[in-house]
């Protein structure tokens, strides 16, 4: 009896050892086919398409992005790491932008380029508040420092403000590379970040939506602050009325 009792428990333990291994196996598995399988992610160049279709350089300020992904291309490497990737920090930015409707954009930089929200009412650090995030098109990197006035009649019309800008991390990656562990998430559709602005700092929930939202091509997404020590109410301090200039000029939208 007690020899069986234990050859039974002894299975048991055997079994529970294998599929452990098993699943340790096809982690590997994964993070090796990832990493050699660039069809996942686009270069830059490819990302970029939809975002200079949408502009004549003749006409706005803003940067075209082509220097940007000529390199990219001469590198063949998609997934080649930016200089901050490699530091384990990836960049952000937000800006506020006076378009057709005001709103503010959350940019991430994710694969090479910015992976872009627009975002109604802008960040808030209130854990109770989901805050609308409609995807839109990738924009280059060097948008980050771009603040100006777009024509009127030209596409995003309006000024653009920098917000906020900065770093930020993906919590717990799984990868040993940020931006692998950004792009996972990404894909996903549900990143967890952890800001290092100015203005907006601490951890950050950006989960993909399904059916909600107006826009057609791209996802809507909802951006919602975790509980740490950067999160407060709404009502006692909001990020978009205590925060009314440039972060880099200090400037007014109307000084602009
Ligand atoms: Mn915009």
């Amino acid at each position: 009896m007690a020899a069986r009792k234990k050859t039974a428990s002894g299975k048991v333990a055997a079994k529970t050892t294998r599929k452990t291994a098993r699943k340790t196996t096809r982690k590997t598995a994964r993070k090796t086919t990832h990493k050699t399988t660039p069809k996942k992610s686009l270069s830059a160049a490819e990302q970029l398409k939809e975002y200079q279709r949408k502009r004549d350089f003749g006409k706005t300020a803003e940067p075209s992005g082509a220097s940007k992904s000529a390199s990219t291309l001469a590198s063949k490497t998609a997934r080649k790491p930016s200089r901050s990737a490699a530091k384990n920090k990836l960049e952000f930015v937000i800006q506020k932008h006076a378009a057709t409707q005001l709103h503010y954009d959350l940019r991430l930089e994710i694969d090479g380029v910015m992976k872009s929200w627009a975002v109604p009412k802008g960040p808030s650090a209130d854990p109770g508040v989901k805050r609308l995030a409609m995807q839109v098109e990738d924009h280059p990197v060097e948008y980050n420092s771009f603040e100006g006035t777009i024509p009127s009649g030209e596409y995003g019309g309006g000024t653009v403000m920098l917000w906020d800008n900065g770093t930020y991390e993906i919590e717990n990656p799984l990868e040993d590379d940020m931006n692998s562990a950004a792009h996972d998430q990404y894909e996903r559709g549900e990143l967890k970040i952890n800001f290092h602005g100015k203005r907006i700092k601490g951890s950050y929930a950006l989960v993909r939506t399904r059916g909600f939202g107006r826009s057609a091509s791209k996802p809507s997404w909802l951006l919602i602050k975790h509980r740490d020590e950067d999160a407060h109410p709404e009502s006692e301090s909001s990020l978009t009325t205590k925060y009314v200039k440039s972060v880099t000029t200090n400037r007014t939208m109307d000084e602009i």
